[in-house]
């Protein structure tokens, strides 16, 4: 139920606040307007809005979030978490290619279960992680505010998939706060420059945090936001910058030695990223290291720097001409680059996107605070006090259901809008079913045994009725979030049930680009088994009706023709258990041919029964 408030002092109702939050794999920022401003919050020195992603498990039981967690990396690592984001919704198979960059320990036992971090002996999920950086910038803007924050809107990369913005809406629950949408990044920073409030435009937004990396292509028309395409990769941003400057000192120095000390290993981490800064305003950056009984000197210059991240940035390009193509979009249909992370800001980034695109890029609003900005709008969208905007997402996968033989029916196609909802109607294939498994998969192949089950559940207590008359409708509800609720309900019975998916484990980006790979690649040869298997289904359902139509007719057919159906069926059914498609087809003819003339004469004798005697 709505809460209304009332000022005391002006008698005004008083609308609650509701919170724009940035969740980053580096640094969390949260924001909320002013004036008609968004303003960002800053941490408690009041000396910066980006509030570290690193959380401190102190030895006294304190947990410590922010740039005082941060300094910990040096002197703890095993008990300070950095880059929780990475993990959100993945299971251990998901993320064991990276265990190497973290400095505290992910728990292995299941490898198909969501992940677990051990610290000091007891064990967190990121969701959990999560909602202690909530809980920090929940708690600095109450503080700076004086009144208490429950609603926020929270941004997530626009590749983050159901699981993961799952989990991104419970660590918001978790720390108090009901969050009333969660909202792609670049959809996010969009908003906060403005765009489209006063001409139609279609914008490219390239985002480049520092562990993940979105490009989306926005079109903006009359004041409602549509996302065109989206591409990306949830394993890529600057702490890759930093991984290949560190790399090189240790391939150059061979300091692999050292690396079995966590401490050296954040140290000279955390050089690295001193270095690629430095890199963007100077030609050379040099440093010095202590080992354990000596000091070393470390170099490395621009040329180096950029050539070691060349590779990395070209990735991004690749994704962008992906998204491109998606969109179906020419360069000059593009009207503005918007530029969104902390890793935009290296000079390579700007001149390799801007001369891909073939224009000057969008850099004016800092990078780093550019969506907790446009979440803050977004919230005060929600709250009703701009009615300018609508936003409008795509769902980056097709959804869809299982159906006889293996089939993946697509319900929801890829890239198609949400919030949405779709209902297709089904039926039983067996008389007298009683139960219906609804299997639901996400992925771009024919066959669901090579797509991503999401869930299943059962229709249980169908009435008893003959196969094919049960209306069976299936309705998918994508909401805004991009979160699926699947209904499965028996029309003729009323019948209903009903699920939110929540699956047990994500995609991650990689996977689904795979999959999508996968689909063009196997193209041909999922079509030849899709219509080999549509075949034995209509087979099946003939076999099935002929012999209801021997037992219906006993009186009516006589000797020789049901030997011969018979002979057909029974041939009918050899087939479809190893022929080929068309030797189905052909035996299915066969059978066609003989009965349809003897179907017509039934059909006529069974109605002058039914009328017999009956007045009209
Ligand atoms: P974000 O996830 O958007 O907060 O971006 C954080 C990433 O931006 C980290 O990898 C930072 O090292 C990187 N970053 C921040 N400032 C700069 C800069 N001036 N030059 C290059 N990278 C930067």
């Amino acid at each position: 139920m709505a809460k209304i408030s009332i000022n005391l002092k002006t008698g005004e109702a008083e609308k609650d606040l509701i919170i724009g939050i940035d969740l980053g794999t580096t640094n969390s920022l949260a924001a909320y307007m002013m004036d008609g401003q968004a303003v960002t919050i800053q941490n408690d020195a009041g000396s910066n809005n980006l509030i570290p992603s690193v959380i401190y498990f102190s030895k006294d039981g304190d947990i410590i979030v922010g740039d005082k967690a941060k300094e910990q990396l040096l002197l703890d690592p095993t008990n300070t978490i950095y880059s929780i984001k990475r993990l959100m919704g993945k299971a251990f198979n998901d993320v064991k290619d990276f265990e190497k960059y973290y400095s505290y320990k992910v728990i292995d036992e299941d490898s198909d279960k969501l992940v677990k971090i051990n610290i000091n002996g007891k064990f967190y999920s990121p969701v959990e992680l999560s909602a202690e950086i909530l809980k920090e910038l929940k708690s600095l803007v109450e503080k700076k505010l004086n009144k208490t924050v429950s609603k926020a809107v929270i941004t997530v990369p626009a590749y983050f998939n159901d699981t993961q913005r799952q989990a991104t809406r419970d660590a918001g629950k978790l720390a108090g706060l009901e969050v009333l949408r969660i909202v792609n990044e670049p959809t996010a920073a969009s908003l906060s420059y403005g765009l489209g409030q006063k001409n139609d435009q279609t914008i490219a937004v390239y985002d480049l945090g520092g562990g993940t990396f979105d490009i989306s292509i926005l079109q903006i028309q009359d004041g409602i936001f549509e996302v065109l395409s989206t591409h990306g990769n949830t394993f890529l941003g600057g702490d890759d910058f930093d991984h290949k400057i560190q790399n090189f000192w240790i391939e150059k120095h061979n300091l692999k030695d050292h690396l079995s000390s966590k401490t050296f290993g954040q140290k000279i981490r955390l050089l690295a990223e001193k270095a690629k800064i430095e890199l963007g305003k100077s030609e050379r950056f040099s440093t010095t290291i202590n080992l354990e009984d000596s000091n070393l000197d470390l170099e490395i210059s621009k040329e180096q720097f950029e050539s070691l991240i060349k590779p990395l940035v070209d990735k991004t390009i690749e994704s962008c001409k992906q998204a491109m193509s998606d969109a179906k979009l020419k360069f000059a249909e593009i009207d503005h680059v918007v530029m969104v992370g902390g890793s935009t800001r290296v000079p390579l980034v700007k001149q390799m996107v801007s001369s891909y695109f073939e224009k000057p890029v969008f850099d004016n609003i800092d990078p780093d605070q550019v969506v907790a900005m446009g979440a803050a709008i977004q919230a005060d969208i929600l709250a009703g006090n701009n009615k300018e905007f609508l936003l409008l997402d795509v769902t980056p996968l097709s959804l869809g259901i299982e159906t006889v033989g293996g089939l993946m029916d697509i319900i929801v196609p890829r890239n198609s809008k949400i919030p949405s909802s779709v209902a297709r109607n089904y039926t039983t294939s067996i008389d007298g079913q009683k139960n219906l498994k609804v299997s639901v998969f996400q992925g771009e192949r024919d066959l669901v045994e090579h797509n991503r089950k999401l869930a299943s559940f059962i229709l249980k207590d169908i009435p008893p009725m003959s196969a094919g008359i049960p209306k069976i409708e299936i309705q998918f509800i994508l909401d805004a979030d991009g979160i699926l609720k699947v209904k499965a309900k028996e029309n003729r019975s009323g019948l209903e049930q009903e699920i939110e998916i929540r699956s047990q484990y994500g995609l991650s980006e990689e996977e689904m680009a795979l999959m999508l790979l996968d689909s063009i690649k196997h193209a041909e040869e999922d079509m030849a088994i899709k219509v080999l298997l549509e075949a034995k289904n209509e087979a099946n359902n003939v076999v099935q009706s002929t012999e209801k139509f021997i037992k219906q007719n006993e009186d009516i057919l006589n000797e020789q023709e049901t030997a011969e159906i018979l002979k057909l069926k029974e041939f009918l059914a050899q087939t479809v258990k190893n022929g080929s498609k068309d030797q189905i087809n052909k035996a299915m003819e066969e059978l066609n041919t003989f009965t349809t003339p003897i179907a017509h004469k039934a059909l006529d004798i069974n109605i002058a029964k039914a009328i017999k005697g009956k007045k009209i």
